[in-house]
């Protein structure tokens, strides 16, 4: 560990407009790296971040927002995949549609993302990945069969890209969040939200900050033995899960 204080780095953050990955963007920022996020308007990054627009489902708008990021603050150095989106329904009402919305954005958009700004940091031998999973890739969830789905298949991304390239200075690693008081958890139903706090040895929902120190540490020198993990930031919901 060094206590010296390290170079600003060059940090990309998808969906960092509002909620978690918001919180991620300002966790960053406080910590002095120079941060990118992108949200589909182009619109509402923190102040002092880089705002671009990208949706990640498209890969051209992805291609553009990267290439605006790196003029700006230089080659990707910390590559924080959140964008994601539910669209709940049990499985026997579940449209392909949706299934595929769901992977579409949250799984194959990570793989994307994550294809466009590797090659910066393999000639680097250096960079970070960290992907935003769920406790419902683990524990399962009733009408969640897309999203859990989806979260789940992001702990093989980070597992094949440990093997893949642990040797060249690259870790990949999943946080896997519990429930967040987000616009995602607020939009359920007040005796859902219950039910769930109930379930929760740590009897509440999270603040989105507690996910975002815990990826900012994951990205940090400190964590550069840690990689194909899978970190819980979930009150206790999933344990041994
Ligand atoms: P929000 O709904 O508050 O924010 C979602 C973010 O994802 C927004 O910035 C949104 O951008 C972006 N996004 C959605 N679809 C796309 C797309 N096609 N292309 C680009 N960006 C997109 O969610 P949270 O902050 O709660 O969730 C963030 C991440 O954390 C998600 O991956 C979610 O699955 C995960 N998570 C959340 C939990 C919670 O309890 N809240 C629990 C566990 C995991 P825009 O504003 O442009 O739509």
């Amino acid at each position: 560990m060094s206590d010296a204080t390290p170079e600003p780095r060059s940090v990309l953050i998808t969906g960092g407009n509002r909620g978690i990955g918001r919180s991620i963007a300002e966790e960053f920022l406080r910590r002095g790296d120079k941060v990118s996020v992108t949200s589909r308007s182009g619109q509402g990054g923190p102040e002092g971040a880089l705002t671009v627009a990208a949706d990640v489902t498209d890969g051209d708008s992805l291609d553009a927002a990267i290439r605006t990021a790196e003029e700006a603050h230089g080659p990707i150095d910390v590559l924080v995949a959140n964008a994601g989106v539910t669209d709940d329904q049990l499985l026997l009402r579940m449209s392909d549609d949706s299934f595929e919305t769901v992977l579409d954005t949250n799984l194959t958009g990570s793989f994307r993302t994550i294809k466009r700004v590797i090659k910066s940091m393999m000639r680097k031998k250096k960079g970070r990945i960290v992907l935003i999973s769920s406790v419902v890739g683990l524990y399962g969830s009733p009408g969640q069969v897309n999203y859990a789905a989806s979260k789940s298949g992001l702990i093989g991304i980070a597992r094949a890209i440990t093997r893949e390239l642990g040797s060249r200075g690259i870790t990949a690693n999943v946080v896997a969040p519990g429930y967040i008081d987000t616009e995602m958890t607020q939009s359920l139903s007040e005796d859902l939200q219950a039910s769930y706090r109930k379930a929760i040895p740590a009897g509440r929902f999270a603040d989105p900050e507690e996910v975002a120190r815990v990826v900012a540490f994951v990205a940090s020198d400190d964590a550069a033995y840690i990689s194909g993990a899978v970190i819980p930031v979930d009150g206790g919901l999933g344990m041994g899960h």
